[in-house]
Order: structure tokens, then C-alpha cells, then sequence
């Protein structure tokens, strides 16, 4: 708390106008801010919570920290196929593992810290701001005039409506972070990253967990063969699954909840001690009036911003979590930086331009870059891909890592790569390299002169890219063979 929120901190006298105002102090904000002052900009920054915001509190950073302890866990439990000698039962210290999730999110946050903040030039205010004009805010009785600002706000939980759950009570991942005991059985609400992260992180800590997804498959934006590999990777760990099925009613008896569950048209009950919504993330633009600046939102999809990130008032950008889709740190990181070219350097910078990967980290990861090939059909794009299974891939043998694959997405006849879907233990790592490729327009066939050292997962990659130029060979190869019959036909 020391770094991300003083007690003793007292908001300075704010300068006669700022060059760039930013409103939240997560990712997004704290590069805007940071970076606009290291270009000479003044430059005031305003939280009403804890700097880091979501990511460092209570989004990446805590919850990879407990998904690294589940995993240790879960290795444990197998240990003896590694010929590790393990007593049948491994006991838990959540208390512990939850304490060590505490002294990472500490340490991490002294590079986000109040101090250094000011030290780089940077005003820091600490209240709820809110518009008072199109070129001011007010926060904690204080104006801010500003030439530009950025709404960098984040977003929050979306709270599913289902009666009796608020008043059963639930963990969201404002909360779920702050339980140091383990609860004996755990409902997790969502299929989606949050919801398949933690019910799998639970479940290895040794709570028997339930999880309720209701589409067919988990990550629905996902290629079906990765969300079926993540289904058969839950029931492999002793996770419940019950996809096709809403939670329709919670109620609370004795310490416990009972909730009502329908899967397609059969009804179900069960019990648990502790229900965790991962439903989804709703903007933060309410309490910022920004009718007050002429700002156009939308309370589901948030500040309506154009492709360089400009609102409908010319002095205000949004960022991050406030108004993307894509709800993910690195986005929030590349959007803010965006914003400060565009905002105080005549920038052009465009937001379509970005190529986004995202990654979920559970076990196997689950990581994507570009074009899904229902995208690429859907735009009449003809494709190729070129799918490794990671069981062909020595290191993955030798680590027992092999559920997962490589899958490579490129045009039809050439070797551009429009996406890549990796599955693998580690495929948030492997996914930068594909990224890379297409940032710098690098064809797959060029990755197959690229030497990965051996062994390693990474070789999946320069498998598919072998198998692109042998496509290729084979191509060239039959039409030359078939050149004399065309002759002989005339
Ligand atoms: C459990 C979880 C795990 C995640 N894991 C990953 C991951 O592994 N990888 C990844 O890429 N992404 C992950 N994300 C998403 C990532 O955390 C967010 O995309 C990112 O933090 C968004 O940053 P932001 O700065 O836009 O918003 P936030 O970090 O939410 O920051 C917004 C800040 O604005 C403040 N604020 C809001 N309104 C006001 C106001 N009126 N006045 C003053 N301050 C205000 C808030 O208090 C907050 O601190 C995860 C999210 C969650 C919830």
C-alpha cells in the first residue's frame, strides 16, 4: 500500500494546465502518463483506487501467481512419473501460497510506486474524477485544466443477475484474491479466460470445483480443437464441467449455497461453499459525467473512440479496458502509447493497425494471434494451415507436455501468415515468434531457415513452416510435371 496508495499522500497544487491529464492509474494510464512526461509533457495522473489498477491488484499479477503454485502442486501429484518418490496426499498451505501472491503483487508494484511516479514528472492525484467542461475535471475539490486527457479507466466485473446469488454472496476477482483460506468446493460462473483460469488454479490446490459454461464449449472465441483440448484437460484434473448449463437460482443454508442449474433440459442442484463469478467485464464510464465534455459512451461497450482513439470531444482520448474489446494488458500498453503520439505529437497512429496476441493461462495455455480460419472464410479469404501436433515435438515428449498443437494459418499459394493458434504448455511464449513473423511480414516459409535451438517447444513452429515449404515444393513440383501434358494438349 505503501507504493500504490500512501496514507499519508497529499495531492499536490495542481499546475495552471495540464498538457495531458490521465484518469486511472492502471496499465493504461501509467504508460500514457509516464511516457508523455519522459517527452517533456506536463502531466497529471489521477487514481481513485490503487495504482497498478486491475492487472497488478487484482487481475495478471495475482492470478498468474496462484495459477504458478497450482501448477507446482499438480506436478507434485505426478511426480512420481518423473521416478519422484510422493506421499499420496500432498498437503496445502493456501494461507501461504496466498501470502506469496500478496509479496509479488508488493513486489512489482514499486516500479508502479506514487514516489516514482512524481520523480518522473509526473502529478499524481489520488480521488474520483469526473468532467466539469470539455477542457477540465475536478477531483477531490480540485480543477484540472487540461489540453488534452486520456479516459483510461478500466473496467470492472460484470455482475451476472441471478437471483438469490448477491444475497448468497460471491467472490469476483476484486475479491477472490483476498481469501486466504481455500474453500472445500468452489462453483466457478463463465467459461471464458477469468473463469477457466481459476476454476483450474483451484481445483489443483485441492478444491473439488464445478464449472458452468452455458455455450458448448469453453473460450468460445477460440478454434473448437483448442476449447476441446481445455475441456478434456479440466475433466483430466477432476474439474466438473458442465458446459451447455446456466445457473438459474442461489440460495444460502447453513454456511453453504445451493444452486440450481439447467443443462439443455435437464435440472440439477449442487453444493458448494463459495461461488466465483468470472462473467464477463463492463467499461468504467459512469460517475465520470462525461456528458459534461461532450463525451460519447455506451455503459456496455464504453467511450466510443474512432480509430486514432479520439472521442467525440477533440481534446479527450480513451484507451485500455474504457473502450476496447480487446480487454488484455498488452493492448491497454500498445493503446496508451498510441494515444500520447496522437494526442501530443500530431501522431497518425491507428488502432486497426495493431496485431494483438492474446494467451489463457491454463494448463495447456491456450494463445492465438491474427485471423481464426472462420474469420478467414467468412472474408472469402481462401487459406492453408499447417497443424503440428506437440506430441511430434521432441522437448514436449521429454517434458510429458504433449496435449497441444501448432496450428499455422496462411493464404492459399503463399506463405503469409494471417494467424496461428498454439496450444502448449507454454504457448504464451511460443506465440510471439508467429506475432513477430507478421508484425514484420516474415512469410512461414522463412521461419523454416530460422535455426530453434534443440530441443525445444518451439521447434512446433519450425515444423509447420517446413511443412508450408514442402506444400509449396509439391505445388511447384506438379505444375512442372504437368507442364508437358498441358504442351501435349495444347
Ligand atoms: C483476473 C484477471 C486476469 C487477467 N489476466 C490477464 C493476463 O494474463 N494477460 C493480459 O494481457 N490481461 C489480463 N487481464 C486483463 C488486464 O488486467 C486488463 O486488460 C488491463 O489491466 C487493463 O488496463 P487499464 O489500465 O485499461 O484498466 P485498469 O487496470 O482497470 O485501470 C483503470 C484504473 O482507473 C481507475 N478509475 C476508474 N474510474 C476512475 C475515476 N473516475 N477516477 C479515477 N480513477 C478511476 C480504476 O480504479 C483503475 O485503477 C486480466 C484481467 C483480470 C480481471
Amino acid at each position: 500500500m505503501d507504493n500504490v496508495r500512501p496514507a499519508d499522500w497529499r495531492n499536490p497544487v495542481p499546475a495552471q494546465r495540464y498538457d495531458l491529464v490521465v484518469i486511472g492509474a492502471g496499465t493504461t494510464g501509467l504508460v500514457a502518463a509516464r511516457s508523455a512526461a519522459a517527452n517533456g509533457a506536463k502531466v497529471a495522473l489521477i487514481e481513485r483506487r490503487l495504482l497498478g489498477g486491475t492487472c497488478l491488484n487484482i487481475g495478471c499479477v495475482p492470478s498468474k501467481a496462484i495459477i504458478r503454485t497450482s501448477r507446482v502442486y499438480a506436478e507434485m501429484h505426478h511426480a512420481d512419473q518423473y521416478g519422484a518418490l510422493v506421499p499420496p496426499r500432498i498437503p496445502v498451505d493456501f494461507a501461504r501460497a496466498m501470502r506469496r501472491v500478496r509479496d509479488i503483487r508488493a513486489r512489482i508494484s514499486r516500479s508502479d510506486s506514487a514516489q516514482r511516479l512524481m520523480a518522473a514528472g509526473v502529478d499524481v492525484f489520488f480521488g474520483q474524477a469526473a468532467f466539469a467542461g470539455v477542457d477540465s475535471l475536478t477531483v477531490k475539490g480540485a480543477t484540472l485544466r487540461f489540453r488534452r486527457a486520456v479516459i483510461a479507466t478500466g473496467a470492472r466485473p460484470d455482475l451476472p443477475s441471478i437471483p438469490g446469488l448477491a444475497e448468497a454472496g460471491f467472490l469476483t476477482n476484486e475479491s477472490a484474491f483476498e481469501v486466504s483460506e481455500a474453500p472445500r468446493r468452489l462453483l466457478v460462473i463463465g467459461g471464458g479466460p477469468l473463469g477457466c483460469e481459476m476454476a483450474q488454479a483451484f481445483c489443483r490446490f485441492g478444491v473439488q470445483t464445478t464449472i458452468v459454461q452455458k455455450r458448448p464449449l469453453f473460450l468460445p472465441r477460440e478454434e473448437r480443437d483448442a476449447a476441446q483440448i481445455l475441456s478434456d484437460a479440466f475433466a483430466r484434473d477432476g474439474i466438473e464441467v458442465r458446459l451447455n448449463t446456466r445457473v438459474v437460482n442461489v440460495r444460502a443454508e447453513g454456511g453453504k449455497k445451493i444452486v440450481d442449474l439447467v443443462s439443455d433440459d435437464y435440472e440439477s442442484t449442487v453444493t458448494v461453499d463459495a461461488i466465483l463469478a468470472g462473467t464477463g467485464r463492463v467499461p468504467n464510464v459512469d460517475g465520470l459525467a462525461l456528458e459534461a465534455a461532450g463525451i460519447d459512451y455506451d455503459p456496455r461497450h464504453g467511450v466510443r473512440v474512432d480509430d486514432f482513439l479520439r472521442t467525440s470531444n477533440r481534446r479527450v482520448y480513451a484507451a485500455g479496458d474504457a473502450c476496447l474489446a480487446h480487454k488484455f494488458n498488452d493492448t491497454a500498453d500498445a493503446s496508451a502509447r498510441i494515444v500520447v503520439q496522437n494526442a501530443l505529437f500530431h501522431g497518425r497512429r491507428r488502432l486497426s493497425a495493431l496485431t494483438i496476441p492474446w494467451c489463457t493461462y491454463t494448463d495447456p495455455e491456450i494463445a492465438h494471434v491474427g485471423l481464426y480460419v472462420r474469420q478467414a472464410r467468412e472474408r472469402q479469404i481462401p487459406v492453408e494451415t499447417f497443424t503440428i501436433p506437440m506430441h511430434e515435438v521432441d522437448r514436449a515428449i521429454a517434458d510429458d507436455e504433449e496435449v497441444g498443437f501448432v496450428k499455422i494459418t496462411v493464404k492459399e499459394r503463399t506463405d503469409r501468415i494471417l494467424g496461428a493458434t498454439i496450444v502448449a504448455r507454454h504457448a504464451g511464449e511460443m506465440i510471439s515468434e508467429i506475432t513477430l513473423a507478421i508484425v514484420a511480414r516474415i512469410g512461414l516459409r522463412t521461419l523454416a531457415h530460422v535455426i530453434h535451438p534443440y530441443p525445444t517447444q518451439a521447434e512446433a513452429i519450425k515444423k509447420a513452416a517446413d511443412a508450408c515449404v514442402r506444400a509449396g515444393a509439391t505445388s511447384r513440383a506438379q505444375r512442372l510435371a504437368s507442364a508437358p501434358l498441358r504442351w501435349m494438349r495444347g
